[in-house]
């Protein structure tokens, strides 16, 4: 089996393809090294090789490992589900939220962004294939809660984010990623800037690159299969 060295060779060896495929500059993607369920030590061992930025998912599970890495230089990306009663430690402890999707959270992270800490980076996570049990805003209340977002002075409304559901055929994958892509145009041609779209993961990081991906989110191609999560310390059922 690949070790995680031959495994980051090859995720950037993707990314560099299908930016070069998109006829993209080669710096245009941001890797985003899914570490949930990973230790801290996995994470130490890829920051040796070069990964500087890593998202988690579960506040219970990321923050004994923040604690446990605060003396490497990382940058930590919050991408999971988040409820209002657990705002205060990302807001304090993150340098982006992905996975903002009402206004209520964007609120709540705003009011408790430390004083002295650079804004939060945030990205509204979209709903983008309409499923009705997926996390994000529907695209109709995008432009709305973007606009609100963009007044709160402790965050830096950055992008948006999407998980659609996963399709086999290309062709098929791309198309929620050109419609976020085509959402987040509407939102810079009324005047709401974005510079980020974080999309893609292991399987399908091609698609989203090729419909403009400045972040891909990749766990599973970087460290391997996720064990089940009963199975971690530190990991219950809530987060
Ligand atoms: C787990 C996760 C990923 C990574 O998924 P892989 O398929 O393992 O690459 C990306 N984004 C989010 C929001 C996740 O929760």
């Amino acid at each position: 089996m690949a070790n995680v060295g031959d495994r980051y060779a090859q995720v950037n060896a993707r990314i560099v393809q299908a930016l070069r495929a998109a006829g993209r500059p080669a710096d245009a993607v941001t890797l985003v090294a899914v570490s949930k369920t990973r230790s801290a030590a996995e994470v130490a061992r890829l920051h040796q090789l070069g990964q500087r930025v890593f998202g988690e998912s579960y506040l219970q599970e990321a923050l004994p490992k923040l604690d446990a890495l605060a003396g490497l230089d990382l940058e930590w990306h919050f991408i999971g589900p988040l409820q209002a009663n657990k705002t205060r430690r990302v807001a304090e402890r993150f340098a982006w939220v992905h996975s903002v999707d009402r206004l209520k959270l964007a609120q709540r992270l705003n009011d408790q962004r430390p004083p002295g800490r650079p804004p939060l980076n945030v990205c509204l996570q979209v709903n983008i294939s309409g499923e009705a049990t997926k996390a994000g805003a529907s695209p109709e209340a995008v432009a709305d809660l973007a606009a609100a977002i963009a007044h709160l002075p402790r965050l830096r409304l950055r992008g948006l984010m999407a998980i659609p559901a996963p399709s086999d055929d290309l062709e098929q994958a791309r198309l929620p990623y050109r419609a976020l892509r085509q959402l987040a145009a509407e939102l810079g041609a009324r005047g709401l800037p974005l510079d980020t779209l974080s999309m893609g993961m292991s399987d399908d990081l091609e698609a989203a690159i090729l419909e403009g991906a400045t972040h891909v989110r990749v766990g599973t191609a970087l460290f391997g299969p996720r064990p089940p999560r009963g199975a971690l310390p530190g990991a219950t059922g809530n987060q």
